[in-house]
């Protein structure tokens, strides 16, 4: 009986991985059918200066309408990332930020920075020689409206030809952003051997600041490392007023979260940006 009860649980067991991996594999051939058919489009959230008390920045932020449904990233970047299709994911939506960017050349919002998401992944996985540039020049804008930010849902194999490209990017004028730091795999080790212009401080110790003290003593000895190594930050995830008052207390650069919006439709910025005022929230 024992023996059944192993070998049935085995089985159990097993359904639930091919099941699981079928869901993958079911994913998988969903985002190459939306790759193929444009299905996906790009919010955009604004990114608050403190010392300009003004938005200088957006980060750009995919969503996929799969047959009417909105799929968040987190379910889909993962597979993407495990499949070889982040490369073409990334790709798109640089091109659909380029775009919105030259629209808002156009109106006269000359200085405004878009923030890419581009995972750690692709600057490893040898598929691409670094044509965001390419991309970028394609559309007649300057590498210093861009600003990549690094992400990581894969532990990314670490080498030197990431932070050549990195540094090919970064010596163009691009701006190199370390995305959720503090929770990625290897955040203190990107910092050391990446060209990193600004950090990110995932949400989770922003939340946690105001009921956690030591959670504020980190954000806090983050702010500091960063101001040391010559690092901008930005907090991200901000909700509440009593959060933006530590962050300024703090001396942290920028702030990025609902307290000041969420992300907008395209066709919202630029009203946006004429509308904002700081302290207004
Ligand atoms: P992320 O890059 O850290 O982006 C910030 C996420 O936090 C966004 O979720 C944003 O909507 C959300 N957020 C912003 N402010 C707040 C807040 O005040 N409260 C809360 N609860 N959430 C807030 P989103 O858009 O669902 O994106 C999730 C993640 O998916 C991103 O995290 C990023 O890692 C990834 N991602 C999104 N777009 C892309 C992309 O184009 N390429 C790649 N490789 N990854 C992407
Ligand atoms: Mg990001
Ligand atoms: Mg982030
Ligand atoms: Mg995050």
């Amino acid at each position: 009986a024992a023996k059944d009860n192993g070998r049935n649980s085995y089985e159990f067991y097993s359904q639930l991985l091919s099941d699981k991996a079928n869901k993958e594999e079911q994913l998988k051939l969903s985002l190459e059918s939306a790759i193929e058919n444009n299905d996906f489009c790009v919010v955009y959230q604004p990114i608050v200066s403190l010392k300009n008390k003004s938005v200088t920045k957006f980060e750009v932020l995919i969503r996929w309408n799969m047959h009417g449904k909105w799929v968040s990233p987190v379910d889909f970047i993962p597979t993407a990332e495990k499949f070889g299709l982040i490369s073409k994911i990334g790709d798109l939506v640089l091109n659909l930020a380029c775009t919105e960017l030259c629209k808002l050349r156009k109106m006269g919002f000359s200085d405004i920075v878009f923030n890419v998401n581009r995972s750690i992944y692709e600057f490893s996985s040898g598929v691409n020689d670094i044509s965001w540039l390419d991309t970028i020049k394609k559309y007649d804008l300057n590498p210093e409206s861009i600003c990549f930010e690094l992400t990581e849902s894969v532990l990314a194999p670490e080498n030197d030809r990431c932070i050549t490209l990195l540094n090919k990017l970064q010596s163009a004028g691009c701006t190199i952003a370390l995305d959720d730091f503090g929770t990625g795999y290897s955040s203190l080790n990107y910092l050391r051997r990446f060209p990193i212009d600004t950090l990110k401080i995932d949400r989770g110790f922003i939340s946690e600041m105001t009921k956690v003290e030591g959670d504020k003593v980190l954000v806090s000895a983050i702010i500091s490392m960063a101001k040391a190594l010559g690092i901008s930050v930005v907090a991200e995830g901000v909700e509440l007023k009593q959060e933006v008052d530590i962050l300024v207390s703090l001396g942290c650069d920028y702030i990025q979260g609902y307290y000041f919006s969420k992300p907008l439709a395209p066709e919202l910025l630029s009203q946006y940006l004429t509308d904002f005022e700081y302290g207004n929230q």
